[in-house]
């Protein structure tokens, strides 16, 4: 999958893409991520990238011109087709349903927005998806950027070393995951499961699956309405 991200900002993607998950996924060629500086895309001597809005008002906007040029040149650097998607506290609020679906594309452009946001012409013109990480306010929409090509790029076909794992996260199928434990057996006093112990396979996925559900409904009951058993978890709880 490639990732083209227009920001002002291209070393705050670029350092921190490269770590774990994401890092490996990118050296393996798994998946491919530019990036485009609108700054590169200036015709002054000071390479200048806000504007003052219309109708004045304090904070900038971005400019028009060097925003557009990227997101253009951005979008004819590949023939794969592409959703451009901006990053914005207006947009849908991301969930793991949106992100599945963005992972099964061959191709995104992420435009980041900085200063008070982009003209709206170009929302209009240029932008086929709003997507926002939270309703809050962030100084710019690498973070979100980087957010989701996060959550998008550990759902791709090898990146994960266990596939199962990807399968068991949170979100993934509707529950939250279960407790994890390591060694040692025994941290102050407070003992791993027994259960974990047993050897008993079966066992431990009705266990897992049973505190999945539990923590579900004490931490985030308004999942639980959505939640689908499939026929194995069924079947591990005897239904
Ligand atoms: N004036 C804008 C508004 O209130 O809708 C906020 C502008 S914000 C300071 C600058 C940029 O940060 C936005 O253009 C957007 O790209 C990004 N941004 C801020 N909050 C975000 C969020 N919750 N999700 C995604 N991007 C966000």
């Amino acid at each position: 999958m490639r990732f083209d991200v227009v920001t002002l900002f291209p070393e705050m993607l670029r350092d921190a893409a490269c770590h774990g998950v994401t890092g490996r996924a990118i050296e393996n060629h798994i998946v491919d991520l530019l990036l485009w500086n609108p700054r590169e895309y200036t015709h002054d001597r000071h390479r200048t990238v806000d504007d003052r809005p219309y109708g004045g008002g304090p904070g900038m906007v971005m400019k028009v011109g060097p925003l557009r040029d990227a997101i253009r040149a951005a979008r004819i650097d590949s023939p794969l087709p592409a959703k451009t998607v901006y990053l914005s506290p207006q947009g849908r609020v991301l969930d793991q349903a949106a992100v599945a679906r963005f992972a099964a594309s061959p191709r995104l452009i992420l435009v980041a927005g900085r200063y008070e946001g982009i003209d709206e012409r170009l929302i209009e013109a240029e932008i086929d998806e709003e997507w926002s990480i939270g309703d809050y306010v962030l100084s710019g929409g690498e973070l979100a950027a980087l957010v989701l090509f996060d959550a998008v790029v550990r759902l791709l076909p090898g990146v994960l070393g266990h596939a199962e794992s990807a399968a068991q996260d949170s979100h993934v199928a509707g529950l939250l995951d279960c407790p994890h434990y390591t060694r040692p057996e025994e941290i102050d006093g407070r003992k791993i499961p027994e259960i974990l112990q047993s050897g008993n396979h079966e066992a431990i996925r009705r266990w897992r699956l049973k505190q999945s559900l539990g923590r579900t409904w004490l931490k985030r009951p308004d999942l639980l309405a959505k939640v689908r058993l499939d026929a194995e978890q069924a079947g591990l709880l005897g239904e």
